[in-house]
């Protein structure tokens, strides 16, 4: 089956899709966008995406994109087309094209991207024996809240995790708190079994699993606080785990080479990886 692409209101094959090149996405990185997993053939947690996109579009003053009715049919459409069961969606709305000039144009209209591919989640052994993570500064602009297509300190980020042979890197303030991973949201477990992760504001981006695993671990009864916390405080937690779309709810056994209480995937962050899935693939 070759895969297929809808680029501002027509489906195309994939290798022939494309935007102008004085897109503002392209240019300015002028744009926004969602990852969307597909499990069983659903779209996961699919208002709490278009939430969010709302609020990234709003933020950053894009009008006249498409609503959520006939985004939701192009999202399930390109899912169809390209016969993905398991996998993703990956959605991009920039402010559109027109000559470069910072400012707005007047005359653009948003453009809407939407391509699927099919993958598996993530490769159980992850979970089963836990990832390592790096600690690198936090060098990205202060509106980490928007899910804006400015994702180089990001690129960046990720691939000194890949260089150092571990699965993602987490950001520090200034103040040496973790605020978030490159692409991922950073999670640890007290002492006391409490479950930690940083509150929301401008510094990070408010994960969709994020939110999800807060309503499990509501639901489920286990105590729960959203504060920021520091690399010293997370090499010493009793468990610490990561979450995203794409990585689920993923152990972390190492931060910087130094082994998070004894090494493997704690019990607490076992149970809220299985929840988690459960809810991924009924939900
Ligand atoms: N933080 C950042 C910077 C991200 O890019 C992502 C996902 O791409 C996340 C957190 C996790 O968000 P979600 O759970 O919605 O995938």
């Amino acid at each position: 089956m070759s895969r297929i692409a809808y680029v501002d209101g027509s489906y195309r094959p994939h290798r022939e899709a494309a935007v102008h090149i004085e897109d503002r996405g392209y240019q300015f990185a002028d744009g926004v966008y969602e990852v969307f997993a597909v499990r069983g053939g659903h779209l996961v947690d699919e208002a709490l995406h278009l939430q969010r996109l709302r609020r990234s579009l709003r933020e950053l003053k894009i009008e006249g994109a498409m609503g959520d009715a006939p985004l939701g049919v192009v999202l399930r459409e390109v899912v169809r087309r390209n016969g993905v069961d398991n996998g993703i969606v990956y959605l991009q709305i920039t402010r559109g094209a027109a000559p470069r000039d910072h400012a707005f144009p007047r005359e653009a209209r948003p453009v809407t991207v939407v391509t699927a591919r099919r993958s598996r989640p993530p490769n159980p052994k992850l979970g089963e024996e836990g990832i390592s993570v790096i600690t690198i500064p936090d060098i990205r602009w202060q509106r980490c809240d928007i899910k804006s297509v400015a994702l180089v300190a990001n690129v960046l980020g990720k691939q000194r995790a890949r260089e150092a042979g571990a699965y993602e890197a987490w950001q520090v303030d200034t103040l040496g708190r973790i605020t978030e991973g490159t692409s991922t949201n950073a999670w640890i477990v007290t002492g006391d079994n409490q479950v930690v992760t940083r509150f929301i504001d401008h510094a990070i981006l408010n994960g969709v699993t994020r939110l999800a695993l807060i309503d499990i671990i509501r639901r489920e009864g286990y105590r729960f606080v959203e504060r920021t916390f520091t690399v010293a405080e997370a090499k010493f937690a009793r468990e610490a785990f990561l979450t995203s779309t794409t990585s689920d709810v993923l152990p972390v056994v190492s931060i910087d080479g130094d082994t998070i209480a004894d090494g493997v995937p704690g019990p607490l962050t076992r149970k809220l990886r299985a929840s988690y899935i459960a809810h991924a693939e009924n939900g």
